[in-house]
């Protein structure tokens, strides 16, 4: 399999640390609001290479983390919590509010066919939160107090970026570039050594006096840096290094790059061998973003009348590296194309199978070769006759779109094709149009060819 690494910025033939096993780490959600779509095409994304990896024969040993602290609002460290703001907007408590929102994740990773996370099990499920993981975290900032790489002021405990010599190779980014942008944030600490150097742990001083979660720690009460949970989760969990870490590319200039330095400071381990970032969903040209208010959510989706399944196969029309621009009419183009494949797919009770797994097989390797769904799709779409199980059974594997599992007609709905066709043949067009309306009302359309009708049904 090849897949994109961001850090060497090259498509690499995929090799795991261990013969036969992927180690999986992606950043989950901040449980504050409702998921975007946008958000959703990035763990659709991550699920499409999980998906990918396990039909490639890996066994895929997979950790997603739930962010219920300590993210501020802009990724860097100035502003509020977003687990707080979200508290103050809808007068609630934090954990209210993350129980909430996680609830909300979970019934659409549900409707998107996203597999859950395999390798973890603690007390909220599958999925690591980051307050189940406090004391490896605070055990995180004492190895790097310990080495030197971190050091305290009276708001916090700083990550000193200055000790790394290779600090931003993920990005590739400037040092001198991030400390211009550093420098015109709002809120500074101004006894931090370098512009640049993170937060690793928040006290409960100042702006955050009233921070309502805070937990004790060897220097202060307060609560963990964002970045910190997901070295964290991932030592306590998968241990380092693992093959592969995914994201959003807006984690690499900031999320991604601290991750690397705690982990490679404390620890004297490479992180990840293999990064793999998603590319943003759009809206009229402009990132999908909470902070924009731009953002449709799959509740607005499924409000308009749209399957969820239609919405996934939109994020699968594109390649995860290039951006893609939501509008409704891409999501009516999207469910056209599903339901083309689901006709596709009935075909298999009415014709031999004619298109078998070799016929597939450039499809599959277009995943293979980093993730190239659209290619796939193109490949998938030349198929006009009727494929076998084994096949539907691999696209669903890979793609997770349910064409497997579409039942046969009940003997009623035969009957009315018979009845349709016996119109037809006595010329009686009204009959014949009478029980086309009555299959269409129980979800089944009809195409007429050369070698009779063809039903589909519309409906999943
Ligand atoms: P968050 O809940 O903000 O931590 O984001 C969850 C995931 O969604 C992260 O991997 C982000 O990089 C990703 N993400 C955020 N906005 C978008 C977007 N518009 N398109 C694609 N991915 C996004
Ligand atoms: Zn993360």
């Amino acid at each position: 399999m090849k897949l994109h690494n961001t850090l060497t910025r090259q498509t690499e033939e995929f090799k795991p640390h261990e013969a036969g096993k992927v180690k999986l780490y992606t950043c989950g959600p901040t449980v504050y609001d409702y998921p975007t779509i946008g958000n959703l095409r990035s763990f659709v994304f991550d699920d499409t290479l999980r998906r990918a990896l396990q039909v490639a024969g890996y066994e895929v040993a997979h950790v997603m983390n739930i962010t219920d602290v300590g993210h501020l609002v802009s990724d860097e460290d100035e502003g509020e919590d977003k687990l707080e703001a979200g508290a103050g907007r809808e007068q609630k408590s934090v954990k209210e509010i993350s129980q909430r929102y996680a609830q909300a994740f979970f019934e659409d990773v549900k409707a998107l066919n996203i597999l859950a996370p395999n390798a973890y099990r603690g007390p909220h499920g599958s999925y690591a939160y980051a307050t189940d993981f406090i004391d490896e975290q605070i055990e995180l900032v004492n190895q790097l107090m310990g080495k030197d790489y971190a050091y305290k002021t009276a708001s916090a405990i700083y990550f000193d970026i200055s000790k790394l010599s290779d600090y931003g190779k993920l990005s590739g980014q400037k040092l001198s570039d991030k400390e211009v942008a550093a420098r015109s944030e709002v809120v500074n600490d101004p006894a931090k050594r370098n512009p640049q150097d993170f937060a690793l742990w928040f006290f409960t001083v100042g702006r955050f006096k009233n921070h309502t979660l805070r937990w004790r720690s060897p220097w202060g009460e307060g609560f963990p840096g964002w970045h910190l949970e997901c070295s964290a989760i991932v030592h306590a969990t998968l241990g380092e290094p693992i093959d592969i870490h995914t994201g959003g590319v807006d984690h690499i200039g900031t999320h991604h790059t601290n991750e690397i330095a705690q982990t490679e400071a404390a620890f004297g381990v490479k992180l990840a061998n293999y990064w793999l970032h998603n590319e943003h969903l759009m809206v009229d040209g402009q990132k999908m973003s909470k902070s924009k208010r731009n953002f449709y959510t799959l509740k607005d989706v499924i409000g308009k009348g749209y399957e969820p399944m239609a919405l996934r196969l939109l994020f699968l029309q594109s390649h995860y590296r290039t951006q893609a621009n939501f509008t409704w009419e891409v999501l009516d183009a999207a469910k056209d194309h599903l339901q083309n494949l689901r006709a596709w797919a009935d075909l298999k009770h009415q014709q031999k199978p004619v298109v078998g797994l070799v016929d597939i097989r450039p499809a599959k390797g277009a995943i293979f070769t980093d993730l190239n769904t659209p290619k796939a799709l193109a490949e998938l779409a030349s198929h006009k006759e009727s494929p076998s199980q084994e096949v539907l059974e691999l696209i669903d594997k890979l793609l997770g779109l349910h064409l497997a599992d579409r039942p046969n007609i009940t003997s009623d709905e035969k009957e009315l094709i018979i009845k349709r066709e016996e119109a037809r043949e006595q010329k009686d067009w009204t009959g014949a149009d009478n029980y086309r309306a009555q299959l269409a009302k129980k979800g089944i359309d009809i195409k007429d060819t050369e070698t009779g009708p063809i039903w589909s049904r519309i409906s999943s």
